[in-house]
């Protein structure tokens, strides 16, 4: 891996402002996905390790409170400051060890570092209240506090802006943190950890304890079971998110979970097709598919389907597989076998259940996780494919007569995250708009995201929201102060 500033490149843990290792030595691999190519063995903690980095996010809490929100917002700056100044590097570490391509590197890059800026302007505005007493001898304030020392869980598929967008508004409203990121892809944590230090984050503001997949459920335990750390920020699968939910009932933490999404995307006969399909490109093949966003269910008016299916083919047989870091390459490999198996099985399912595999279809070799664009129609919402969230480059087509079809089609499946949809009525715009059942909704786009906007899910895709205004509620109490005695004078 060519860097500019090789000190970006971390294998220790970081806990309490200092690289430190595992307390036996052990380490584990880091891979590139597209060449299975060792790139980095980093320091494998466990349970121990995590109770002394909660400990040095516990000293922390005194030190962010003493910079105050103005000095807080100012440490938010100098490391998107950091960022920007290092953005190439970070994009390569994300390519190297997630494998998207280098573009959609850069632009995760810069999606984190928004929510930096975002959450700069957010410090000084965490306003409390002054409300009008029920009688004049009392004075009411509601004070609004950090929540505490934090924890949070990341996922591999987004190995750096998930981590942005909870770090940020953490910091800003005065929570250290102890992160553990995905074990396959540490090296994004660990350089955000550097330059959170270069940017001058007091020492334990933000610790980073890795671990492997075996190591995964010891760290997390410790972290849900501490009474010292006072919320739990989670993104991942909707299983682990239930899990890690019940574990932290014990200590009655506070949780947000941004879980699996299962995101319809719903073509009306009104649409701009060529814009709609511009967009299916965009919600599905965006990092291979992989990404809680990515549009899972392709839903599509009799009136506009085969027009719509044979542009949407056209242009997915232009799409270039191919290593992260090559020019022109559209999708990089899928993450692991493991991901692998899982489109394999879908795709299995479906054909079973008398589906058509119209493009793709297989891996393309066996040494390698890539798998083509696929596209498959006649698809139902008894087939497996529809039900669970595929996390890779396939497109799958059911078609619809009606609003009230495509309505009852898209809120059928228990998550809720995202949904898209293209028309051109605006009485349609509200009434679609209002009646899906997701926390948040494309409309005639395929690209949501961005740090104004509060990013989350109903149902079981998730709870709380991540950016925007509503991103520092997640970090913040409530305390009400009543001051007695406050008659006034004469
Ligand atoms: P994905 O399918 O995207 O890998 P996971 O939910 O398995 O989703 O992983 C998301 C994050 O949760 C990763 O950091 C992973 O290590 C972590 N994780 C998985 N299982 C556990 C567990 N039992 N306890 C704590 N963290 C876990």
């Amino acid at each position: 891996m060519e860097l500019t500033d090789s000190g970006l490149l971390k294998a220790q843990a970081h806990v309490g402002g200092t690289w430190v290792d595992a307390d036996d030595g052990s380490r584990f691999a880091v891979r590139d996905p597209a060449s299975g190519a060792e790139l980095a063995r980093v320091a494998r903690l466990s349970a121990t390790e995590t109770m002394r980095a909660i400990d040095a996010a516990d000293g922390a809490l005194a030190k962010l409170a003493r910079l105050g929100a103005a000095g807080r917002a100012a440490l938010l700056t100098r490391l998107a400051s950091e960022l920007e100044r290092h953005a190439e590097d970070l994009a390569r570490i994300m390519t190297a060890e997630q494998g998207k391509p280098l573009p959609e590197s850069r632009a995760e890059v810069a999606y984190g570092r928004a929510f930096f800026e975002w959450f700069a302007g957010e410090a000084p505005r965490i306003y409390g209240r002054v409300v009008p007493p029920p009688s004049d001898d009392k004075r009411v304030l509601v004070l609004r506090q950090p929540v505490g020392v934090g924890a949070a869980i990341t996922p591999w598929n987004f190995p750096s802006a998930m981590i942005a967008r909870k770090l940020a508004p953490a910091l800003a409203a005065g929570c250290p943190m102890v992160l553990k990121p995905a074990e396959a892809t540490p090296l994004s944590a660990l350089t955000l950890a550097e330059l959170a230090s270069r940017a001058g984050a007091p020492d334990g503001a933000f610790n980073v304890v890795t671990t492997d997949a075996d190591g995964a459920d010891a760290v997390g335990r410790a972290l849900c079971a501490s009474p010292v750390v006072r919320k739990l920020s989670f993104t991942g699968s909707t299983a682990v998110g239930k899990l890690l939910a019940g574990r932290c009932a014990s200590t009655v933490k506070r949780v947000s979970l941004e879980l699996g999404g299962n995101a319809p995307f719903l073509v009306f006969d009104d649409a701009d097709l060529e814009a709609a399909v511009e967009g299916a490109l965009i919600a599905k093949f965006r990092n291979c598919g992989q990404t809680c966003v990515s549009a899972n269910r392709f839903l599509i008016q009799a009136g506009i389907y085969d027009a719509f299916r044979d542009r949407l083919r056209g242009r997915m047989e232009t799409l270039q597989l191919g290593p992260g870091d090559r020019d022109g390459t559209d999708l990089g490999p899928l993450i692991d076998g493991q991901g692998l198996a899982k489109v394999e099985r879908l795709l299995d399912d479906a054909r079973e259940h008398g589906a058509d595999v119209l493009l793709g279809g297989a891996r393309v070799d066996a040494q390698t996780t890539f798998y083509p664009p696929t596209l498959v129609e006649g698809v139902t919402p008894q087939m497996e494919i529809f039900r669970e969230e595929i996390f890779g480059p396939i497109v799958t087509l059911t078609r619809f007569d009606d609003e009230a079809e495509a309505i009852a089609l898209a809120n059928d499946p228990r998550a809720g995250l995202c949904a898209y949809y293209y028309s051109r009525d605006l009485g349609r715009g509200f009434r679609v708009s209002e009646a899906l059942e997701y926390g948040m909704v494309g409309v005639n786009t395929g690209l949501i995201s961005n740090a104004a906007a509060p990013f989350g899910g109903v149902k079981e895709s998730g709870l709380g929201r991540e950016g925007g205004a509503e991103g520092i509620e997640d970090w913040v109490e409530t305390k009400y102060v009543c001051f007695g005695d406050c008659h006034p004078t004469g």
